[in-house]
């Protein structure tokens, strides 16, 4: 049964998560959040699991949201997690083999054999998920670019800000913040929390990633690098860094002691088993994206462009910078993972 329009329904803003823009519908009607989603959406939020909004919304959500507003189930949809996959994110429901399948196939540094058949230190396949953290769906206490929302006509967080990937602005080169961005006027933070420039290694990086997320593809030297491609080797390549040393082979220990050492850390400080990236802290976490940029600035455009996946001879399956506007914002476009440019380990 169709129920009556809501009057004021500001219009969702381009890569606004779904919880901002419930937000914003909120404070149209001057209700706190919870209050407007048992008041105009029915929602009953003692039963909502904080941080799911984002992730995985209440049954029926969406689509009375799409009654009440008029913006389509298509487009609400969009503005969650789910906009995600297949694309980035195999899938958002943990499963059984899903870290070996995402991360530990492939390889940057070197063969995936070994951290393939490694376990990994605290991995809950049951609850794993690549690049999703809990802090991140935290929509109460909301993490990413303070000056993005200086900047904007009508402040809004950004639904790639509620997955892992990235740790700064590549744009502002401020390293992202937590519980600033819930504010009416977001400059009024920085008088008593000054902006935290970030490492010119992790805008490198999350200046790739961003791009990736937001246009479907990343430009090398020499072409275009599938943005589902580059997150997948992203996540294998932090795993390299975060893994025991000893399942690296040949030069790959090298560039990573090298990486870590430039970024300041001790060599010690990789010998040790992580936990996976998406259980760190969020201080952690950048740090590992910061020596990751260390590490592919390292090799430079050029060389990065023409990285073998394992250095196991076949190169990156880049495409031409014609075909890349095909690739702009495709769920279905997902990178072939089993074509002969790309197969699995075969270390002899
Ligand atoms: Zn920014």
């Amino acid at each position: 049964m169709t129920r009556r329009r809501l009057p004021l329904h500001p219009r969702p803003l381009s890569g606004e998560a779904l919880s901002s823009w419930l937000l914003r519908l909120a404070r149209a009607y001057r209700l706190d959040l919870h209050t407007f989603l048992v008041r105009a959406l029915g929602v009953d939020v003692a039963g909502v699991p904080q941080g799911t909004l984002d992730l995985s919304p209440p049954v029926g959500v969406i689509e009375t949201l799409a009654d009440r507003t008029g913006v389509a189930v298509e487009r609400i949809q969009a503005m969650t997690l789910a906009a995600y996959t297949p694309l980035l994110i195999d899938a958002l429901r943990p499963q059984p083999g899903l870290f070996r399948t995402y991360v530990a196939r492939l390889g940057v540094l070197t063969w995936t054999d070994a951290r393939a058949c490694a376990p990994v230190r605290d991995l809950d396949e049951g609850r794993w998920l690549p690049w999703i953290t809990a802090d991140l769906l935290n929509h109460e206490q909301p993490t990413g670019c303070r000056r993005c929302l200086v900047e904007d006509a009508v402040p809004y967080t950004r639904l790639c800000w509620r997955a892992g990937w990235m740790a700064s602005c590549p744009v502002h080169g401020e390293c992202f913040e937590t519980g600033y961005l819930d504010e009416r006027d977001p400059s009024w933070s920085y008088a008593w929390k000054p902006a935290e420039p970030a490492p010119p290694a992790l805008t490198f990086v999350d200046g790739l990633t961003l791009s990736a997320v937001t246009t479907g593809a990343v430009r090398l030297a020499n072409g275009w690098l599938h943005a589902g491609l580059w997150l997948r080797l992203l996540r294998a390549l932090v795993d390299e860094l975060t893994r025991p040393t000893r399942l690296l082979r040949g030069a790959a220990y090298g560039h990573v002691l090298h990486a870590w050492r430039e970024a300041g850390f001790a060599q010690r400080a990789v010998h040790g088993a992580f936990p996976p990236f998406e259980s760190l802290a969020p201080d952690r976490r950048k740090t590992v994206l910061t020596v990751a940029g260390h590490l592919l600035r390292h090799l430079g455009e050029t060389e990065l462009a023409e990285l073998t996946l394992g250095q196991q001879g076949r190169r990156l399956p880049l495409l031409p910078a014609a075909r890349a506007p095909a690739m702009l914002h495709s769920n279905r476009c997902r990178p072939e993972l089993n074509g002969p440019s790309l197969g699995a380990s075969t270390n002899t």
